[in-house]
């Protein structure tokens, strides 16, 4: 049992730079920003592409939502409670002439010109499912709804890890109706998600999730988290052999959606919700990890698997 040559903070840095080498990302000017190559969009449409193909039959209406979201619907999610660290609102300007040559002013001397802006009625998507819920405020039809969604989320953390994108994509199976039946979707999911993951010579695992809580109430959070055993991840080496990265979530949320938004299962009672997040990004850097930057080279029952 030999130690690793490297820790994995230098695995990171070795990582992200075989991917920018091989062109498969670009830099995109800040940490965690990047922008994607033909072929790297190209697995990541395959990924969705056999996710889709996974959920046929059961997963209801395909949703695709933009990387912002109503402020409203942002603020009740209650994201900002356990990840404010991670979260972003989108902030626009609205003034007159007056104003505008303020703005110019502040950009020509390099002063922080963004001091001139307002808040808006949007928000960055936190998590691919939370647009949704506020669309389904009212009574569900009996047995609850299904739905397929995906959307961009935005998160926070710059970094040279490459697998912590602040702007990545999230392909979800969600279910909101009877408290049993949202677990059983969830777990039905988790093994469905992990068999397909491993079917692309992915070496996952299942295990509790483990989310960063903010603050001295985030460790109540994260201890109830564990309690509850409501989320789980498909974790696989990404970026690190030594330390696994999360690339796909499956969440129960119980009736916290159900009570915030008002939507109620034909029994009259909050409606339970859960769902499957595929980390599309995330999968396709699982991928190049394991069969190397030259996706013309991958395996052939891989790439026959990815075909969009
Ligand atoms: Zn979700």
């Amino acid at each position: 049992m030999g130690r690793p040559a490297q820790g994995p903070d230098e695995e990171r840095a070795a990582f992200r730079a075989e991917l920018l080498a091989s062109g498969l990302l670009v830099h995109g000017g800040v940490d965690g920003l990047y922008q994607r190559s033909g072929a790297f969009e190209r697995v990541v449409r395959g990924v969705e592409a056999l996710a889709s193909r996974a959920g046929h039959g059961r997963g209801g209406p395909q949703l695709f939502f933009p990387p912002i979201m109503a402020k409203d619907a942002f603020e009740r999610t209650d994201y900002l409670r356990s990840f404010p660290d991670l979260a972003g609102a989108v902030e626009v300007f609205n003034g007159g002439d007056a104003e505008h040559a303020e703005l110019l002013l502040a950009l020509e001397q390099g002063r922080n010109w963004t001091d001139l802006l307002v808040p808006s009625e949007v928000a960055l998507s936190s998590a691919a499912c939370h647009p949704l819920y506020a669309t389904l405020a009212g009574t569900l039809p009996a047995g609850g709804s299904h739905y397929e969604v995906q959307g961009y989320c935005f998160r926070h953390e710059p970094s040279i890890d490459p697998v912590r994108m602040q702007s990545f994509r999230q392909h979800e199976f969600v279910y909101v109706g009877e408290p049993e039946s949202a677990r059983s979707h969830r777990d039905a999911w988790l093994e469905r998600g992990a068999e397909l993951l491993e079917s692309l010579g992915l070496d996952v695992r299942v295990e509790e999730a483990n989310d960063p809580f903010f603050g001295r109430a985030g460790r109540m959070l994260a201890a109830n988290q564990r309690a509850t055993a409501l989320k789980f991840e498909i974790t696989a080496p990404v970026s690190s052999d030594v330390a696994r990265t999360a690339i796909a979530s499956a969440n129960c949320h119980e009736s916290h959606f159900g009570e915030t938004f008002g939507i109620r299962t034909a029994d009259g009672i909050a409606a339970h919700s859960a769902c499957i997040g595929f980390g599309l990004e995330r999968i396709a850097l699982a991928l190049v990890k394991r069969h190397g930057t030259d996706v013309e080279r991958w395996p052939a029952e891989v790439r026959e698997a990815l075909r969009a």
